[in-house]
């Protein structure tokens, strides 16, 4: 099989029809075989038996339906677990995204050899003060930390190679930050292209401000468990025992002061409670960095390799 798409989609029954419609015809015209992925992610309208109507027309459409709604990035992430093709493709189910973009797409990874190649609305179709200004900051923040070089971080048409989406688990709301994961996960050849985005001819968006926040926090998150994840007492121990350090020099030096040169009192002097802060941060800190090495010491992940290639084996 050459293409899998995967859709999720939340309360999108008027949409759906025609997006199915829209992207059997570009399949056919290109002559791909291909599935389409309808992620319900738990949606109360009519979208689960919209697709099961769609599907009792084009074999090619598969369903699969959470019990509640779980969030995009499980809707994602359980696609990818059942696509079968070559090239997976992902797409909102708003008709934001345009079918029209997927051969080009394809080409470039299969042409070009990109591992992905993500969707980049450079004109796009969104209020701009609730999007598309915060989106701006929100992508240079993203850049800046993960060293990506993409405009768009979070369009939702994007193009992986099999192996791509196999190797990555997009939890919480990492839906965000895909190529981030695949960054992590050693893929390193991510593209982009600028893609038509469309105004949403259907429904209600399904994110309102929160987006910012979570995904900034998420941005951190990401940041730090790639960094230290696996070794958090590189990061928590160093500044606990620089701190604690620290702290243990100065309580010295005043009670050296205070019992050979006979100064004031140590509880007299402001520094002591810094030494105090410092030492007690740093024990903190130690501890902290103690306790993450044990939890990822028993983590299933903690050797959870990819491996590339293997020869004689
Ligand atoms: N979506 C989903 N689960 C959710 C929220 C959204 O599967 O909990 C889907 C939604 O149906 C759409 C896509 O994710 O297909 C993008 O959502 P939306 O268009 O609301 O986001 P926006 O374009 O406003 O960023
Ligand atoms: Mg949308």
């Amino acid at each position: 099989m050459d293409l899998s798409i995967v859709i999720p989609l939340y309360n999108e029954d008027e949409s759906l029809p025609e997006l199915a419609a829209w992207i059997k015809r570009v399949m056919d015209e290109n002559g791909y075989s291909y599935e389409i992925i309808m992620m319900d992610d738990g949606s109360t309208d009519d979208s689960w038996k919209v697709i099961e109507q769609l599907r009792s027309t084009n074999p090619n459409i598969k369903g699969i339906r959470f019990q509640r709604n779980y969030g995009k990035s499980a809707a994602l992430n359980e696609g990818f677990k059942a696509a079968q093709g070559e090239v997976v493709i992902t797409m909102d189910a708003d008709m934001q995204d345009s079918p029209d973009e997927i051969p080009a797409l394809c080409k470039m990874l299969l042409d070009e050899g990109f591992d992905m190649v993500s969707g980049w609305k450079k004109k796009r179709y969104d209020n701009t003060f609730t999007k598309n200004i915060p989106s701006k900051f929100f992508n240079a923040a993203a850049r800046s930390m993960s060293k990506i070089k993409l405009h768009d971080f979070n369009c939702g048409l994007k193009a992986y190679k099999k192996k791509v989406v196999k190797s990555i688990e997009v939890y919480g709301e990492m839906h965000r930050y895909v190529p981030v994961l695949a960054k992590w996960a050693g893929f390193r050849k991510i593209g982009e292209k600028v893609v038509e985005h469309r105004p949403r001819k259907y429904g209600i968006t399904k994110f309102g401000w929160s987006r910012f926040v979570n995904g900034f926090l998420d941005l951190m998150t990401i940041f730090f468990v790639g960094k230290f994840g696996k070794r958090p007492m590189h990061f928590f121990g160093l500044w606990g025992s620089l701190s604690f350090f620290a702290g243990f020099v100065i309580s010295v030096y005043l009670a050296v002061s205070k019992f050979f040169f006979d100064k004031t009192g140590m509880t007299q002097r402001p520094m002591f409670f810094f030494a105090i802060l410092a030492m007690i941060i740093g024990t903190q800190l130690f501890l902290a960095g103690f306790i993450g090495e044990l939890i990822s010491r028993n983590s299933t992940e903690r050797n959870n390799y990819l491996i590339e290639e293997k020869t004689g084996l």
